[in-house]
């Protein structure tokens, strides 16, 4: 088993700012761009709201459940206004979720060990971390993608 990234999304919430993104290495996300954080955050904080008001609230129609109910943002529709941001009702979105120039930030394709191992010495101790584990939803921690686990204290 090769090593994997636990993301720790309660703590990396809790950072001022995310000094580094993690951008999926394949498939139906890597040429739209899609950061890590964006994906786990639609997937496991996201409460999956019956009538979405983060899908009404969009003015550029960005946002859709995909089939498994999980919202996807559409990146080049979205004008990152961040009215779903501030109308979800549970503050399941951080505050700069959709932006792609904070000065400073980085994005790195996790597509090696190597590039795990940079990405989580980017951050705070415990934050990010490369482990040697599998998912186990009795400790809150899922599986995102192979070599991705989240940490999450999902709504349900
Ligand atoms: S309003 Fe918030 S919790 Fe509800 S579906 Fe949208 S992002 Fe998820
Ligand atoms: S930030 Fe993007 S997805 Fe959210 S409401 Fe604005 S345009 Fe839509």
């Amino acid at each position: 088993m090769g090593k994997k990234l636990l993301i720790d999304l309660d703590k990396l919430r809790d950072l001022k700012d995310t000094p580094i993104e993690g951008v999926f290495k394949g498939g139906v996300y890597a040429l739209a761009f899609k950061t890590i954080r964006e994906l786990a955050t639609f997937q496991f904080t996201c409460r999956k709201c019956e009538k979405a008001p983060c899908i009404g609230a969009c003015p550029a129609d960005a946002l859709e459940k995909d089939d498994h109910g999980i919202v996807r943002r559409a990146i080049y529709l979205c004008v990152r206004c961040k009215s779903c941001v501030y109308i979800c009702p549970f503050g399941t979105m951080m505050d700069n979720l959709f932006e792609v120039k904070t000065s400073g930030r980085r994005f790195i394709h996790l597509d090696s060990e190597k590039a795990l191992l940079e990405f989580a010495g980017s951050f705070p101790e415990n934050v990010v971390s490369l482990v040697d584990r599998d998912e186990n939803p009795a400790e809150n921690v899922y599986r995102l993608f192979d070599d991705v686990l989240i940490k999450e204290q999902t709504w349900q």
